[in-house]
C-alpha cells in the first residue's frame, strides 16, 4: 500500500486542530516523569541551603550506615539497590531524621531522590506497635499517591507489620471507622474528609507531615487550601515536609504558608543547557515530503546512535513514523493520544534501546530528558502558541548540560520562508552559526 500524503506544509502548527496539548497538565507530566525515571538523575550543581536554624545540625552524610537506621530499615535500601545517598539527600536526610525535628522546604528536580528522602523519614520514624496513623503524605493525584506508596512497600517490605493506608478516591470505609494502620497516603481531597469531616484518624496523632509535588499541587486552588486545612489540624511539634520540582516565586509563597516554625530550605538548582558542543545544521526542503527524503538520506549515510526527532503535529509525527517504519527504521512514536502509562513504556524503551529513533511532538515530550541521545532532528521548528520562534523548547530540546557534555548533534529542517525566518532568528538569538547541510552530501557531519 501507498503510504499516506504528506500533510500540508504547516504554517504556525499551534493552530491546527489536531495538537496534542491536552495532554500537557502538571499532573500528567508530573506522573510521567516519575513513570520514566528508573533511575536516579544525578548532578554536578552544588546544594544550596538558603534559609537554616541555628539549632538544626547541618552536616551530610556519604552512606546510609552514617543515619543509623532500623536494620530492617537499612536492608530495604539496600534491596532496592540505593548504595549511597544522592546529592539532595546527603543533606537532607541528616536534617530530617534528627531530633527533635525540623521542618523543611525541599526543592530539587524529578528523580533526584527527594520521594526516597521523604519516604525513609516517615519509615524511621512510624513505630508499627501503635495501631494508629502516625505518618501522613498528601499528593496531587491518586496516580502520584500510588507511586509513592510503592516506594513505601518497597522500602518498608522488612517491617513486618507495618500497614500502608491510601486516602485516595474510591476508597470508600464505613462511618465510624477508626483507622489502625500506621502511615496514610493520599490526595488532598480525601484526606481532608478522612480527618475533618469523617474523623476516621486523628491528625493530632500524625509525627509526620508530608506534602509532596507542591508546584503541581498550586495549580488546583482547592488543593492548596485542602492543604492548609490539614496543616492546621496537626499538633504545633509535627514534622512538616514539603517538596517541589520547581521554585518559583508562587510555589515558594506557598510552601512558607503550609511549613511553619523556620524550616530549614534546601534547593538543588537544575544544571544550566548550553549548545556548547552541538553542531547544528539546517537542510532546505522543498516540503514535507523533502525534508522525509533528506532524513532518509541522513540515516542511510551516518550512523547515528539514538535520535529524536519533533514535529509540530501529532499528524506529521504519525504520517513520519509510518514512513519510516516502511524503510525498515525501528521507529518509536510518542504521541498525544496515548495514557500517560503508554508513554512512559514508549520512553522507556527507547531509554532501554529497543528503538533508535523516537519521532514526538513537542508537548507530548515536555521536560523529558533522555540522556542518550546524540542526535535531535528539528522536523518542524518549534514556535511559540502565537508563532514566534521558540527559543527555550529548541535550547531544551537540542541543549546538553553539562555533565551529559558529550557531543551532540542538531539538525533542522527548513522549507518555507517562514521556517527560514525562524531558523535566522534562532542562529540571532544564541549567537551560533547553524551551518547549510546537504543531504545528498553527509561527509562534513562525520
Ligand atoms: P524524586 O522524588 O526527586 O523524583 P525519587 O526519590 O523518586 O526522586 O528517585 C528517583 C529514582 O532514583 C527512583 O527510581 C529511585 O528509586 C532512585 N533513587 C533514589 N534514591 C537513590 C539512591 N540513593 N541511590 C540510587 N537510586 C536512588
Amino acid at each position: 500500500a501507498m503510504a499516506a500524503a504528506p500533510p500540508p506544509a504547516l504554517v504556525g502548527a499551534g493552530a491546527s486542530g489536531d495538537e496534542d496539548e491536552n495532554a500537557a497538565t502538571k499532573e500528567d507530566s508530573a506522573l510521567l516523569r516519575k513513570l520514566i525515571h528508573s533511575k536516579l538523575v544525578s548532578t554536578k550543581a552544588d546544594l544550596e541551603v538558603l534559609q537554616k536554624d541555628p539549632n538544626s545540625p547541618l552536616y551530610s552524610v556519604k552512606s546510609f550506615e552514617a543515619l543509623n537506621l532500623k536494620k530492617e530499615l537499612l536492608d530495604g535500601i539496600y534491596s532496592m539497590g540505593y548504595n549511597t545517598p544522592s546529592k539532595i539527600q546527603e543533606t537532607a536526610l541528616p536534617v530530617l531524621l534528627a531530633d527533635p525535628p525540623v521542618n523543611m522546604i525541599a526543592q530539587s528536580q524529578s528523580g533526584t531522590g527527594k520521594t526516597a528522602a521523604f519516604v525513609l523519614t516517615m519509615l524511621s520514624r512510624v513505630d508499627t506497635n501503635q495501631p494508629y496513623p502516625q505518618c501522613l503524605c498528601i499528593a496531587p493525584t491518586y496516580e502520584l499517591a500510588l507511586q509513592i506508596g510503592k516506594n513505601v512497600e518497597d522500602m518498608g517490605k522488612f517491617m513486618k507489620d507495618l500497614q500502608i493506608i491510601y486516602a485516595v478516591r474510591g476508597e470508600r470505609l464505613d462511618r465510624g471507622t477508626k483507622l489502625n494502620g500506621h502511615l496514610i497516603i493520599g490526595t488532598p481531597g480525601t484526606v481532608c474528609d478522612w480527618a475533618l469531616k469523617l474523623r476516621f484518624f486523628d491528625l493530632k496523632k500524625i509525627n509526620v507531615f508530608v506534602l509532596d509535588e507542591a508546584d503541581v499541587m498550586i495549580a488546583t486552588q482547592g488543593h492548596q487550601d485542602q492543604s492548609i486545612r490539614i496543616q492546621r489540624g496537626l499538633r504545633k511539634d509535627c514534622q512538616m515536609l514539603l517538596f517541589s520540582a520547581t521554585y518559583e516565586e508562587e510555589v515558594m509563597r506557598f510552601a512558607q504558608a503550609v511549613i511553619p516554625n523556620n524550616p530549614i530550605v534546601i534547593r538543588l538548582r537544575r544544571e544550566e543547557q548550553s549548545l556548547d558542543n552541538i553542531k547544528q545544521y539546517f537542510i532546505e526542503c522543498a516540503d514535507a515530503e523533502g525534508k522525509f527524503q533528506a532524513l532518509s538520506n541522513i540515516y542511510g549515510s551516518i550512523s547515528i546512535g539514538q535520535s529524536m526527532i519533533f514535529c509540530a503535529t501529532r499528524r506529521t509525527a504519525a504520517w513520519l513514523a509510518e514512513k519510516m517504519t516502511k524503510e525498515g527504521h525501528a521507529v518509536g512514536l510518542l504521541s498525544g493520544d496515548l495514557s500517560i502509562e503508554q508513554r512512559a513504556a514508549i520512553i522507556n524503551r527507547f531509554k532501554d534501546a529497543k528503538e533508535k529513533v523516537l519521532i514526538t511532538t513537542n508537548v507530548t515530550a515536555r521536560g523529558i530528558d533522555v540522556e542518550q541521545v546524540t542526535v535531535v532532528v528539528n522536523f518542524d521548528l518549534p514556535l511559540t502558541q502565537d508563532h514566534k520562534p521558540d527559543f527555550e523548547t529548541y535550547l531544551h530540546r537540542i541543549g546538553r548540560t553539562g555533565r551529559f557534555g558529550k557531543k551532540g548533534l542538531a539538525i533542522n529542517m527548513v522549507d518555507s520562508r517562514q521556517s527560514f525566518a525562524t531558523l535566522k532568528a534562532i542562529e540571532k538569538y544564541f549567537g551560533r552559526k547553524v551551518e547549510k547541510l546537504d543531504a545528498e552530501d553527509m561527509e562534513e557531519v562525520e
